[in-house]
């Protein structure tokens, strides 16, 4: 004759159900509001940037489909190469076309194609991602986002030498959601020397 096991006292302890509590021992006491996705993986983007190098514009990029983050960059010169908080800028005028005069630091690689690089560099497509960053890409980043497949770019922020950005990205069919009027401003910034 088989002994019948006698159940031990912590085990119906554990297999309580919740129900036997008051529901008033499981509420949260503070309020929260949750951020919407596309505010969560702003403030991600921000953090993102707090890697970059180069402090004229410490840049985050992340890239997410379907909720899921797939890649991310920041500003900054190539991994292995010593960087502008080391040797400090390495700055380039730009003549344009009328004439006007811009600086940029050339040393780093924009946020934007370090988040494609890295996605390369560990086999993910960004085919209809959606790419969160500090501020609306410049002309060779707006390049590469349309050609990498990417169909949604937010930026809380313009950029001052965005316009054929803006262009391409809206005959390329590639949603651009500007959150803000707000131009991001950088150390040294004039109104007739911009930098970037
Ligand atoms: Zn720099
Ligand atoms: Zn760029």
């Amino acid at each position: 004759m088989a002994l019948k096991k006698k159940r031990p006292k912590n085990v119906i302890a554990k297999h309580r159900s919740p129900s036997r509590f008051a529901m008033k021992d499981f509420k949260t006491t503070k309020s929260h509001v949750r951020p919407s996705w596309d505010e969560y993986f702003l403030k991600i983007m921000k953090i993102v940037g707090t890697r970059a190098t180069c402090d004229r514009g410490r840049s985050g990029c992340v890239a997410v489909r379907n909720k899921r983050i797939l890649a991310t960059g920041y500003v900054g010169a190539p991994a292995g190469v010593k960087d502008c908080d080391e040797l400090g800028h390495e700055m380039h005028t730009v003549v344009h076309g009328d004439g006007k005069k811009t600086q940029h630091c050339i040393r780093g690689t924009h946020a934007e194609q370090n988040v494609i690089a890295q996605a390369a560099r560990i086999g993910v497509s960004l085919e209809g991602a959606t790419l969160y960053v500090s501020m609306s890409p410049c002309y060779a980043c707006a390049k590469m986002i349309i050609n990498a497949g990417i169909s949604r770019v937010v930026a809380p922020k313009d950029y001052h030498g965005a316009m054929r950005s803006k262009e391409v990205l809206k005959e390329a069919g590639v949603v651009f959601d500007l959150l803000s009027g707000a131009m991001v401003k950088y150390p040294g910034m004039s109104a007739d020397e911009d930098e970037e």
